[in-house]
Parts: C-alpha cells; sequence; structure tokens
C-alpha cells in the first residue's frame, strides 16, 4: 500500500509518517529529509540545493523526482509513504509513471488540513532529533526530560534554517501556488481522503489509521 501525506509545511506530515513506519513498517519517503542530507553531505546537488531550500522555494522537479526514483528502485517494504512529495503537477504525473513501471499503484491521497494561523505556530516551535529525527515542539510536543530525546537518549537537537517567518511565508505562498492544486488533482481521481489536521497528534493518527484499515 502506497500513500501521499499531503498539506502544506508544518501540517503534521512527517509526525504522521514517522507513527506509520513504527506501526506498520512503511517506509518513510521524504524529500524534504533526502534534500537536508544532500545539503550536509556537501555534494555538488547539495550545494546547489541549499540557497533554494533556505529561502524557502521548491527545488526543480528534475532533482526530486530524480531522488525518490532511486529511493524507489532501491527499498522495499510494506509500502511507501510519500512526505512532501509530490509538490507540483509534474511530480505527480511522474509519481504515477514510476510507480506504474514498478507494477505498483498509489492507495490513497490523505490530505491534511491545517489553517495557517496554526502552521505559524507548528514551525516556529518545531525541533528534532539529530540522532533518530523524532520531531518535537515547544509546546504542543515537548521531550519528557528537557534537552533528551524520548526515543534515543539523543542530546543533540536540530532546528531547521528554514523554520522562520519569512521562509515560512515563501514555503506557503510556494506551496499554494504549485502543491494546493493536487487537491484538486486527486480528487478527481478518486484518491483523496482529508483529516483534521488540528486535531491533538494522537486523534490526527487515529483518524488515518481509520481511513487505511
Ligand atoms: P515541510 O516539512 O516544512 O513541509 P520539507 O522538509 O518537506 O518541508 O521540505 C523542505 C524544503 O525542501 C522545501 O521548502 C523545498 O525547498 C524542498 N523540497 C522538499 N520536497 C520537495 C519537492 N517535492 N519538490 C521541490 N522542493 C522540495
Ligand atoms: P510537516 O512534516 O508537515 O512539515 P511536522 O510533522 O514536522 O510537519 O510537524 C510540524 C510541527 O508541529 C512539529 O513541531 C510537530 O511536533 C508539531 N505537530 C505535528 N502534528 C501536530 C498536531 N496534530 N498538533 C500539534 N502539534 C503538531
Ligand atoms: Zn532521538
Amino acid at each position: 500500500m502506497n500513500i501521499i501525506l499531503l498539506g502544506p509545511p508544518g501540517a503534521g506530515k512527517g509526525t504522521q509518517a514517522r507513527h506509520l513506519v513504527e506501526t506498520r513498517g512503511m517506509i518513510q519517503l521524504s524529500t524534504g529529509d533526502m534534500l537536508r542530507e544532500a545539503k550536509t553531505s556537501g555534494t555538488e546537488m547539495g550545494k546547489k540545493v541549499a540557497e533554494i531550500m533556505d529561502a524557502g522555494k521548491l527545488v526543480t522537479d528534475e532533482i526530486v523526482i530524480g531522488l525518490i526514483e532511486e529511493k524507489l528502485q532501491s527499498e522495499a517494504g510494506a509500502g511507501f509513504i510519500f512526505d512532501g512529495f509530490p509538490r507540483t503537477l509534474a511530480q505527480a504525473d511522474a509519481l504515477a509513471a514510476l510507480l506504474a513501471k514498478l507494477g505498483q499503484s498509489l492507495h490513497t491521497v490523505i490530505e491534511m488540513r491545517v489553517d495557517d494561523e496554526a502552521l505559524v505556530k507548528r514551525i516556529s516551535g518545531r525541533f528534532t532529533c539529530g540522532n533518530c529525527g523524532e520531531v518535537y515542539h515547544d509546546e504542543t510536543k515537548p521531550t519528557k526530560v528537557e534537552g533528551v530525546c524520548d526515543k534515543c537518549g539523543g542530546t543533540e537537537m536540530v532546528r531547521r534554517a528554514d523554520d522562520n517567518e519569512e521562509s515560512l511565508r515563501t514555503r506557503l505562498m510556494e506551496y499554494y501556488k504549485k502543491t494546493s492544486p493536487l487537491i484538486g488533482y486527486y480528487y478527481a481521481k478518486g484518491d483523496l481522503r482529508p483529516v483534521n489536521g488540528l486535531a491533538d497528534i494522537d486523534e490526527v493518527t487515529a483518524s488515518i489509521e481509520a481511513i487505511l484499515s
């Protein structure tokens, strides 16, 4: 079963994807994480995308489609969770073609609905564990012991360079211009299932579980 988590920056895609990985053994494919990895590893591609990402603009379709193609060919498990991909219609078409080539299809597109005001709060309080990637929030999901990851005991917490209000404004604009048309696209295909992303993390998880089972 392959699914897409669709929603604006801060909607909770990464948080819910990690849960599905733990409970269902699915594979999370986050183009944001892949690009950040490329950025820190200092590859040519990483250097090329760093500035674009920090400004909150979308990286070219060619680059992200290439990253996804590589992963689809090299990993296998109980289905893929596309987190932050596709973000344009061209990416959506490319994904359909890649899955078809592998004899696979898309099961559901989960649209995580959150209003813009909540996103500012989500993004400005977000931090992650530098060791295992667990996602936290200053107010809604703090670590049990300050500065120590609940999951792995790691003590290096990371805040993203693009998690500031100015970059968020650009990211939201990019979302509305280029990504939100995907809602209509998947609705017309009959694959779209909306969930209320404003509910508590556990409630959102329950809504997604209800859709998938
Ligand atoms: P968020 O968690 O806020 O939704 P991501 O981690 O998914 O953000 O993405 C961070 C940045 O990486 C984006 O602002 C964009 O620059 C780049 N990026 C990630 N995925 C894509 C994609 N599918 N297409 C283009 N750019 C992408
Ligand atoms: P995305 O991957 O869509 O950008 P994240 O999963 O990284 O979003 O979540 C953004 C921030 O909001 C994180 O700090 C996370 O802990 C927090 N968060 C996620 N889901 C919820 C929720 N349902 N209620 C409150 N806070 C949430
Ligand atoms: Zn950790």
